[in-house]
């Protein structure tokens, strides 16, 4: 296979303390960690039942537990103050057994020229995620068979008359802090993993993102990716809370979520038995384990064959189909002898797919390069041509290092 410039490690310059070095084969890529304990207190992340156990510990009657989900994932409210549905002295009760509201804050805003905003948004210590907010996407659930792929309807443009009756975004949500995956051309890949987001950490960034741009479920077109920093997979109880509240409490329809995975094997198989799930996309990025185990060392863990066995797994919905992202890095992957072994790969593979092209960002001390003009569309006219359809992902809020790969610069 043709390559070039393919580091087995990280660059020695940008490795931080913590930093996991290149250790596909040895990581314990364990699904089961739990995010730290002092979030209980936080009632925003709690499930309906959960909250009807509040209610019943506070003696109160179970119609509350209704009216405080309504007022937490519906009203959006900030604090208990704001609980006007209750009686004072019953939010006192609950401010005096240790309860608060918790919703993530965000604490800082970069706005890209593109209109791309990224934020950064605090849980419950001093550390922050990272939450992308791109105002008409960036067409990466093109062609995927759900509604979150339509182009937006007519109207939906501002009009010299006045705002949009509806407008058409994406949030691109965090699952962790950092992240233990260590694939190579990734800057959240830096931090190594620093700690699991909670489901409320994680549901609460796009309510806090919602609250912030005055979007409305259901009025407006929002699709939700999980493709902010971190591996959903290797958090799997906590994402999933936060999947299933963003459905039956915030009201976010499955089919406009899509969670995105660099092929954690036992989380797929656990997902494929999902009754409610977002829809999937697997990190791809190479056409052979080969070229993948140098850039994605998860690769020794699970090749690809292990991971689309496992995808085979997850039950589709009528017209869904499984994207497989794959980022375009000079001269490793992006040749038309690639596309020509993706394409080969999926069609044996036999499932229902679609591929998402990105263009690689660049970051401090990632020692890869872009493909040269021209080169992403020869590639995707090249898969189209093989009957794999593909599109290539929009870049967004490049200025403001808002891009794929591109979070926790901050840090930096
Ligand atoms: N950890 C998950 C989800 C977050 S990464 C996963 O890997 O799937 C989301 C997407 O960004 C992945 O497809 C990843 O391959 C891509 N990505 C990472 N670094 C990038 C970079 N520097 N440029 C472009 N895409 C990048
Ligand atoms: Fe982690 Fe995804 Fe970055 Fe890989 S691409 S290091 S899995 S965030």
């Amino acid at each position: 296979m043709q390559t070039e410039r393919m580091p087995l490690e990280a660059p020695k310059q940008a490795t931080q303390p913590g930093t996991a070095t290149d250790s596909g084969k040895d990581s314990d890529f364990s699904i089961l960690d739990s995010p730290r304990p002092e979030a209980a207190s936080a009632l925003f992340g709690l499930s309906f039942e959960r909250l009807s156990v509040v209610c019943a510990k506070i003696e109160t009657q179970p119609y509350r537990a209704k009216q405080l989900a309504e007022a937490l994932y519906r009203g959006w409210i900030g604090d208990l103050g704001e609980l006007t549905t209750w009686p004072k002295a019953l939010r006192e009760r609950l401010a005096s057994d240790g309860y608060r509201v918790g919703l993530p804050e965000i604490v800082q805003t970069f706005r890209s020229a593109d209109g791309t905003e990224r934020y950064l948004i605090a849980g419950d210590d001093e550390k922050t995620v990272e939450t992308v907010w791109m105002p008409e996407g960036d067409d990466g659930e093109s062609g995927d068979g759900s509604e979150a792929g339509e182009s937006p309807a007519v109207g939906a443009e501002e009009s010299a008359a006045g705002p949009a009756p509806h407008r058409r975004a994406t949030i691109c949500v965090s699952s962790q802090i950092g992240c233990a995956v260590n694939c190579q051309f990734c800057l959240t890949a830096k931090l190594g993993i620093q700690r699991n987001l909670s489901a409320g950490e994680i549901a609460g960034q796009v309510v806090a993102v919602l609250k912030r741009q005055g979007a409305k479920i259901g009025r407006d077109r929002i699709n939700l990716v999980f493709m902010g920093m971190g591996e959903p997979f290797l958090n799997y109880d906590e994402f999933m809370a936060a999947a299933r509240l963003l459905v039956a409490e915030v009201g976010v329809a499955e089919s406009r979520m899509t969670v995105s995975t660099s092929g954690i094997v036992p989380g797929i198989l656990r997902f494929a038995a999902e009754k409610v799930r977002p829809k999937l996309a697997i990190s791809l990025n190479a056409s052979n384990d080969e070229v993948r185990e140098r850039i994605m060392p998860v690769t020794r863990k699970w090749d690809i064959g292990d991971v689309l066995d496992a995808v085979r797994q997850v039950p589709l919905r009528p017209k869904e189909r499984v994207t497989f992202e794959y980022v375009l890095l000079g001269g490793v992957n992006d040749r038309l002898e690639h596309a020509d072994e993706v394409a080969a790969l999926l069609r044996r593979a036999n499932l229902p797919s679609k591929v998402n092209l990105i263009v690689w960002n660049p970051g401090p001390g990632i020692e890869f390069r872009k493909p040269e003009a021209g080169d992403a569309a020869a590639f995707q006219r090249r898969l189209i041509e093989r009957g794999i359809p593909a599109f290539v992902r929009k870049p967004r809020g490049l200025d403001i290092f808002a891009a794929c790969g591109q979070l926790k610069r901050t840090v930096s």
